[in-house]
């Protein structure tokens, strides 16, 4: 059960701290607020109106409401997540200073796991980190609090002309060994901190291509590593899946992946229209990914299917819009599934925009975006079943 105390100090400043079992939060007069994990690692800051989350990487987003009501993230660099580091940590150290180390021996105990890291031990764990991890690129965002364990690295086809994900990395299937050794060494770095985590998600961008021989020996490792869906533990497995056609599973095959917690797949569909699908250059096609949706949920396994807007431009957004919807209503989602929106970011140069060129279309701008945005969001409400989320997926907001 979790705590919540307000101090009020002699200079009448007045500190709330939120003992929670897996974190603790700390504010001063509600315009400072800081949160950390159990190994008393800064996980989020909210300063002077502008939040700031720091990922397990090390790496610190900024949001932050600017005037026209938008908000704005942007990563801080090295030296401006050092500088907001050494800030937190002195404000916090005031903090103890002025009362909270005598509110009971376990508030006491937090501030001085907090005040054990300093920025040095923060900047090397960021290096521990890149020695554990390829850099984990993108999760859908109900799974930014997962714990992602890389079972493959990269994506096996790397190739659709919007994605830059995991051009710096070569696709590859770890064995159990390497697996487990990468799984031991993940939790090592988290530590107590894991406890923060909610579920399991199996990097990169590809692992239910993975053959099923192989998947099962790499599941099996995280069953003997973890104990999964007991109380307070993490909650089931969760995977992309972003290749379609090939490797193809079979219901039964998914059926043994439902069978050992895996919970939810999550699908790049990007578009149900074949020319704009083309355009992207993604392996297979709307059918085939209709199709594998179908083999997934017979097998009892949820779904997250992810529609790109803004994908095909002014010229086909009419056909990319129809054939999106369409292909919603065929895959019969229903409680449990998700619909995620995602805007279209690609550089105004490069293989999405020579296509896109070639097509005879061009970028919609970002008010069109958002329209289509809110067109799909208030159509698709009508051709999913009920209890599927229809939600926004902005990538810029993706730390881990
Ligand atoms: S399949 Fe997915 S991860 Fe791979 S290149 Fe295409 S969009 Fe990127």
């Amino acid at each position: 059960m979790g705590s919540a105390q307000k101090i009020v100090t002699a200079d009448q400043r007045h500190l709330y701290i939120n003992l929670q079992p897996h974190f603790l939060t700390i504010s001063e007069d509600l315009h400072s607020t800081y949160a950390f994990d159990a190994e008393g690692r800064l996980l989020s800051a909210f300063r002077q109106g502008i939040n700031y989350q720091r990922g397990l990487s090390g790496a610190i987003l900024k949001k932050q409401v600017v005037a026209n009501g938008s908000k704005v993230c942007q990563m801080l660099s090295d030296a401006e997540a050092r500088n907001l580091i050494a800030v937190v940590l002195a404000h916090v150290a005031q903090l103890r200073d002025l009362g909270l180390a005598d509110q009971g021996k376990e508030v006491a105990t937090w501030m001085d796991r907090i005040l054990a890291w300093n920025v040095g031990r923060y900047s090397d764990e960021r290096i521990r980190f890149s020695t554990i991890y390829q850099p984990v690129s993108i999760l859908p965002p109900d799974q930014y609090l997962s714990l992602v364990l890389q079972a493959a690295e990269g994506c096996s086809w790397n190739r659709c002309s919007f994605c830059t994900f995991y051009l710096d990395r070569r696709f590859r299937i770890k064995t159990p060994t390497e697996f487990r050794s990468h799984v031991r060494q993940v939790k090592a770095f988290l530590g107590a901190g894991i406890s923060m985590r909610r579920s399991i998600f199996l990097g990169d961008a590809n692992a239910l291509i993975v053959p099923q021989t192989r998947l099962r020996e790499l599941i099996q490792v995280v069953h003997e590593e973890f104990t999964l869906n007991s109380r307070d533990s993490l909650q089931g497995i969760y995977a992309f899946l972003d290749i379609f056609g090939a490797e193809q599973k079979r219901v039964d095959d998914y059926r043994e992946l439902h069978d050992a917690l895996v919970r939810r797949v999550y699908i790049g569909l990007e578009t149900g229209d074949d020319g704009v699908f083309q355009l992207l250059n993604k392996p297979g096609s709307p059918a085939a990914c209709i199709e594998a949706v179908q083999t997934i949920k017979a097998a009892g396994i949820q779904v997250g299917v992810i529609l790109l807007a803004g994908a095909g431009g002014t010229r086909l957004a009419a056909q990319h819009v129809a054939n999106s919807l369409a292909a919603l209503e065929a895959m019969q989602l229903g409680a449990g599934d998700i619909v995620y929106l995602s805007p279209l970011v690609v550089p105004a140069n490069g293989t999405y925009a020579n296509a896109l060129a070639a097509a005879g279309s061009t970028n919609l701008d970002s008010a069109a975006i958002n329209a289509q945005i809110a067109q799909l969001k208030t159509a698709a409400r009508h051709v999913v079943g009920p209890g599927t989320r229809v939600t926004l997926y902005q990538i810029g907001e993706f730390i881990y």
